[in-house]
């Protein structure tokens, strides 16, 4: 099926962008790199009368790290993150560009954008469960200026987050990890969304910070597992920390008992990953 018919709209800068999502309001959606909206339009799951396309917005694709943060502008693509010397280079980051890998084919991540998939908040997506994971603030214009939303405020569930309708994203900026990292994901086949996955950080020798692990495919957004994490924190054997995961499932309401073992075995393989390195 194609997409109806639609008022096509490039915008040259953001406030362009910013000015015509408050002309057309609700009838208007911002289109990136059209990865996830043109298949919902096919679908009919999405039918805006005015698409606003902001690819030729320059300033927003750039990577740079400042003091231990990274900052991507919300146009650059998967596979640019996947590339950039700037992300494997770091090595607070460098699992951003390794998960990248994940993310679809190499069509999709060439032309998929990292603020599309934040915006659209998949809940297999890898995007939402890294930030989630590393403790992300993701960056909005809109029409009242420019604000920061913490990650974990920010994906609300299945294709909600705490976006206004009149607010673009323009950039995520991502703390380094404070330790040692891991990510572990499965799919029917390479390149499918996950069924489940899992990111997990364990903190350095004497780090201030505590283990943090977060998963898809247990809840509509990534979730934090708390048990999990206090298990790590008190080095725990593989045993108690598949206990731990299963009582956070509970708390989840996971009842799929195929689901339950899918999410625990992608925190075990995170986890093993991790300590490897
Ligand atoms: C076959 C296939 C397999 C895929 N596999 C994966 C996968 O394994 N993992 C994965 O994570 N993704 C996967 N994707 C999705 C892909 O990563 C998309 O690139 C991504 O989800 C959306 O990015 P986009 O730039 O294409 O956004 P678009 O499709 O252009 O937009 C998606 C939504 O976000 C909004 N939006 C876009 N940019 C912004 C912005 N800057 N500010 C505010 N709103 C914005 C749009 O209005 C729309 O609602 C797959 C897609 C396909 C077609």
């Amino acid at each position: 099926m194609k997409p109806a018919p639609v008022n096509y709209h490039r915008a040259a800068s953001v406030g362009d962008a910013l000015a015509l999502l408050s002309e057309f309001g609700e009838e208007s959606k911002v289109i990136a790199g059209g990865q996830s909206l043109v298949p919902m339009m096919s679908f009919r799951l999405a039918r805006p009368e005015h698409l606003v396309d902001i690819t030729r917005v320059p300033g927003l694709d750039a990577i740079e790290l400042v003091d231990d943060e990274l900052a991507i502008g919300a146009l650059t693509t998967h596979q640019a993150v996947l590339e950039s010397p700037i992300v494997r280079g770091s090595r607070g980051h460098r699992m951003v560009a390794t998960t990248m890998r994940h993310v679809g084919h190499l069509p999709i991540r060439t032309r998929g954008t990292v603020g599309g998939s934040i915006a659209h908040a998949d809940g297999s997506a890898e995007w939402p469960l890294l930030c989630v994971l590393l403790g992300a603030r993701i960056v909005a214009e809109g029409s009242t200026g420019e604000r920061e939303i913490a990650a974990e405020e920010f994906f609300f569930g299945l294709y909600t987050t705490a976006l206004e309708m009149d607010e673009i994203v323009t950039r995520v900026v991502l703390p380094a990890a404070e330790g040692a990292t891991g990510f572990a994901e499965y799919g029917l086949r390479h390149g499918d969304f996950a069924l489940a996955a899992a990111g997990v950080v364990l903190p350095s020798p004497g780090g201030a910070a505590g283990s943090r692990v977060v998963v898809s495919g247990a809840a509509p957004a990534p979730s934090r597992l708390p048990r999990a994490e206090s298990a790590l924190d008190d080095e725990a054997d593989e045993a108690a920390l598949r206990t731990a995961v299963g009582a956070d499932l509970d708390d989840l309401e996971v009842d799929d008992d195929y689901q339950r073992g899918l999410v625990t075995g992608m925190v075990t393989d995170a986890v093993e990953e991790a300590r490897k390195r």
